[in-house]
């Protein structure tokens, strides 16, 4: 009798009960079945010991879905969390993610309401150099007699779903699904469907295979069949799917295994079904597993041969206008503009007002929204990342709009700060003369950051009045693109220029 056959009698007879025992989170969608198909169709053929040291750079894609009018989208602000979250949770796995450019915003209601139907609209979807996420509103796999997931990873289509909800709450769902993608089972793999129960199984689990299943071993707790049984993997102790039926991140039962030892599972492994615990981390076995699927055969098309920015951001950003508390005097057109933060390479605005939001990611520091209502308050939020770090602090702060309409041509700022840069593209070790107009208007500071958001050169105030001739020495730079960036005034103009 095949594996799927034994399974399909397993479920029926106890669906009743498992959904009984069922509590609230963590419930995954990828079956015994899956985890086989996984290893068969990317096969770890790579074997590298482990070397945290040695950090491997994975591009993920993040896919928003939404309904087809597209209503229901998660917020970006919980995209930037995930990611922030997912790094810390594999930093000592030495595996770091970063998003593979930009996010993609789907409007499909098929795919955002029930995405296990329509695995072939999903694989169209897919970035063919990336790790696909699909951030939907529910996760009910086809093959799941469990009811509603939390998400899951699909062999058939190599992607990963994971319910909006598990990001807003804050979950470790995600690191548990991409663990799946790089190979990793259950640690109580085998007890999938039939979790342990006292009255079942007993104080002594006395047989060699797990329930109902004739060629997946019992793990012990001596190791000596940690190789071959459930996980396959010698730092992960034996577990007989305990965290499904727990009640919290605790587990004081004595069960005993064939050995008559006691059976200590380990709680926070990322891979078992422990809720409500504060932390989860993955073992070395479990990370060398994983880094060396990223390594094998099936998985050349995550390495893409790019380092990505993965600087620190230190700093919230320190915004020029509007001061906090402030009314603007148009309504029409409202410009927030702030400093540059060191590493931050993009920013997410998001603002709110009474029955509005609005949010966007944009490269440059500053935005002019057309969009806000008369005499109305609101609170912007600015929070700066780049595509590996975003566990970065936001800035908030709060303004009013006024009454007026916004006229263009009064804009005596834009008719008269001017900023030339020659030669455009410079030579490497040849000098690159500025010239910056600020008619009537105080240089605050002078700028030049790199294509990663890096600020490689930085002048501030004191500086003379009037127009300013600035020269930059480029030896000292490497080749490629830059922005010559300053504040004059209240606001920034900048202009870009290339090093060959
Ligand atoms: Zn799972």
């Amino acid at each position: 009798m095949s594996i799927k056959k034994i399974i399909v009698l397993v479920c029926v007879c106890l669906t009743t009960q498992i959904r009984a025992q069922q509590t609230t989170t963590h419930q995954c969608g990828v079956s015994i079945e899956d985890q086989l198909e996984m290893e068969r169709l990317y096969p770890n053929d790579t074997h590298k010991p482990f070397n945290r040291q040695d950090v491997v750079y994975v591009p993920i894609k993040f896919h928003l879905t939404a309904n087809t009018d597209g209503t229901g989208r998660i917020n970006d602000y919980y995209v930037l969390n995930q990611l922030c979250t997912l790094n810390t949770d594999y930093d000592s796995s030495g595996i770091q993610f970063y998003i593979a450019n930009g996010f993609n915003y789907l409007n499909n209601t098929n795919i955002f309401s029930s995405p296990a139907s329509y695995n072939s609209q999903i694989v169209l979807k897919k970035d063919a150099k990336a790790l696909n996420v699909f951030i939907t509103e529910n996760a009910e796999t086809s093959s799941s007699t469990i009811g509603t997931v939390q998400g899951y990873y699909s062999s058939q289509g190599d992607y990963v779903i994971v319910r909006k909800e598990e990001l807003i709450k804050g979950n470790n769902t995600l690191s548990h699904e991409i663990g799946h993608f790089f190979s990793l089972r259950h640690t109580f793999y085998g007890w999938e469907n039939v979790p342990y129960d006292k009255n079942i199984h007993g104080d002594t689990i006395k047989f060699l295979h797990a329930p109902g299943i004739t060629n997946i071993l019992v793990e012990v707790m001596n190791k000596s069949n940690c190789a071959d049984a459930a996980d396959n993997i010698c730092d992960t102790p034996p577990d007989y799917n305990f965290g499904l039926t727990a009640s919290s991140c605790l587990f004081n039962t004595a069960v005993y295994d064939i050995n008559r030892e006691k059976v200590v599972p380990m709680i926070k492994n990322q891979m078992g079904y422990f809720n409500y615990c504060d932390e989860y981390f993955f073992t070395d076995g479990q990370s060398e597993r994983m880094r060396n699927n990223f390594l094998s055969s099936g998985r050349s098309h995550l390495r893409v041969n790019y380092t990505p920015n993965t600087m620190y951001i230190e700093d919230a950003p320190v915004v020029i206008s509007p001061t906090q508390g402030s009314t603007v005097a148009t309504y029409d057109h409202v410009e927030i503009a702030w400093d540059i933060v060191q590493g931050a390479s993009m920013y997410l605005i998001e603002i709110r007002g009474s029955g509005f939001y609005y949010s966007d990611i944009v490269t440059n520091p500053n935005i002019v929204l057309t969009n806000l209502k008369k005499s109305s308050l609101y609170n912007a939020t600015i929070r700066p990342f780049n595509e590996g770090f975003t566990c970065s602090t936001s800035k908030s702060l709060t303004f009013r709009t006024g009454t007026s309409m916004y006229v263009g041509t009064s804009d005596e700022w834009a008719k008269e700060v001017e900023m030339v840069l020659m030669p455009n593209p410079v030579e490497k070790g040849t000098n690159l003369m500025v010239k910056l107009g600020v008619q009537g208007f105080t240089l605050q500071s002078i700028s030049v950051i790199n294509s990663t958001g890096q600020i490689v050169e930085f002048e501030s105030k004191p500086f003379d009045n009037g127009n300013q001739n600035f020269v930059v020495n480029t030896s000292s730079l490497t080749s490629g693109f830059y922005i010559l960036r300053a504040k004059v005034g209240d606001r920034i103009v900048s202009s870009k220029f290339s090093i060959q």
